[in-house]
Parts: C-alpha cells; structure tokens; sequence
C-alpha cells in the first residue's frame, strides 16, 4: 500500500477531475506483478491500466488500490469494480471508502461478487491525499 500511495501521490494534481489513485497488483504468490497510477487528466482509471498489464496473472491475486473501485462510471464503460471481478482477483486491500456519489458502493459490489475485501491500511496517508477531492465532489455533486 505504501508503492499505491507513492504512485498517487506522484499524479496528485494531474488527473483532472478525478482522483489520483495508485494500484498495485500481486499474483496469488504475493509477488507485485503490476502497478499504476490515474493517467493524466483522469483516464483510464489506475486499476484499468495495472490489470491491463497484469492480465491472466491476477486471477486469484490482490490488489492494493488507495481508494475504493468505482462503482460505475458516467462513460457507461465497465467500472474498475467489475474490471477487478472479471479479472479473478480474491482480495482487494483500500485504504479509504470513496465519498463520492458514484464511486461509493465499489466494495459493497466486490464483496457481493465474493472477494475478500479489507479497508484500512494507511488510511490517514490516504484521507489527506484525498481530502480536496471529496470537499470538491461534495460541493459539486449536492
Ligand atoms: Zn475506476
């Protein structure tokens, strides 16, 4: 989780209206396999790109992601909670829930979908990387 911080904190600022997030993958031996951060301007998502790199070697694997999966995007592409399912991951480790409107309710569908789900670990690193974002989604989004 330390690597996904690092990673989100080097995007943090260049990701447009969305969050900088940092995943990191491992196989189910717990070995890091993948890891990215938001691209700029906000697209794709980091777990997009980290199990694009990982591919079938996630099946069965972890991902740290410093913020909870969305849920569902306004794109109507697949969200990164349903990319983290159909890849075959077991567990999904997140520092923080999401407040905002539309990715709060990742965990909730990772959870449904049988994954082990653990929320958490650093989360303080993570409350202060993402305090401006929530304060904005909450004034934008009322
Ligand atoms: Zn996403």
């Amino acid at each position: 989780m330390g690597r996904a911080l690092r990673l989100a904190a080097e995007g943090y600022g260049r990701t447009g209206e969305n969050p900088s997030v940092g995943c990191v993958i491992c196989n189910r031996d717990g070995v890091a396999i993948a890891e990215a951060r938001t691209a700029d301007d906000g697209r794709p998502h980091a777990e997009e790109i980290a199990l694009e790199a990982a591919g079938e070697a996630a099946r069965g694997g972890t991902a740290y992601v410093t913020l909870e999966p969305c849920r569902e995007r306004t794109s109507g592409a697949p969200s990164c909670s349903e990319r983290l399912v159909e890849a075959g991951l077991a567990r999904i480790i997140v520092a923080i829930r999401d407040e905002h409107p539309q990715g709060a309710g990742g965990l909730d569908r990772l959870e449904g979908a049988g994954l082990a789900v653990e929320v958490g670990l650093k989360a303080r690193a993570a409350h202060a990387l993402y305090r401006d974002f929530f304060e904005h989604a909450k004034s934008g989004f009322s």
